[in-house]
């Protein structure tokens, strides 16, 4: 099989550019100390510093051949797996996005994008409730999406809850906050 080298150090990197397996074909391979390494891991690991547990290095511009110290970034193993993974799901075609994800998950999402789905969606949306209310805190006039709201905004919310806390506990409130000016 054809083989390509990069020597670092005194270390030989190997790749097969037309291995089956992705990680052969783009990822340069030493043994260093008996152990297996890949060429961005040691530039990193010698250049950078230590790799931590549970952490890979990523290459950042989507090209795992160009090694060059810019390119290379740790993130934690879960999160370089979810970045992957959305990679590979925007260059999939319809039967591998099946294959990737449950078969309940991928009816939603086909039937998110169908005509009939999208048409149901919108009109799901317009017909979310906005009413009018009139500030409990502020008093000015608001359009709310939830039927229980009483307060426009989330400053009034804090406000409100705070003023139903400092009812509830006067003492504490007159213990910790006494000398400031109830709102
Ligand atoms: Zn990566
Ligand atoms: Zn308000």
């Amino acid at each position: 099989m054809e083989k390509e080298y990069i020597t670092t150090d005194e270390y030989i990197f190997t790749r097969y550019p037309n291995s089956s397996k992705r990680n052969h074909r783009v990822y340069y391979v030493s043994f260093i100390d008996g152990k297996r390494e890949t060429l961005h891991h040691y530039i990193y690991r010698t250049q950078i510093g230590r790799i931590p547990n549970g952490f890979v290095v990523h290459h950042i511009n989507g090209n795992p051949l160009d090694n060059s110290l810019n390119n290379l970034d740790v993130i934690s193993r879960s999160e370089h797996q979810s970045l992957h993974a959305k990679e590979m799901w925007k260059k999939a075609d319809k039967d591998k996005r099946q294959r990737m994800i449950p078969k309940e998950t991928f009816n939603k999402y086909v039937w998110h994008r169908s005509k009939k789905g999208r048409k149901q969606l919108s009109e799901r949306a317009k017909n979310q409730y906005r009413g009018k209310i009139i500030c409990e805190v502020c008093r000015k006039k608001a359009i709310v999406k939830n039927v229980e709201a009483v307060v426009c905004s989330l400053k009034c919310r804090r406000v409100r809850a705070s003023r139903i806390w400092r009812k509830k506990y006067p003492d504490y409130w007159k213990e910790h906050y006494g000398n400031l000016k109830g709102k």
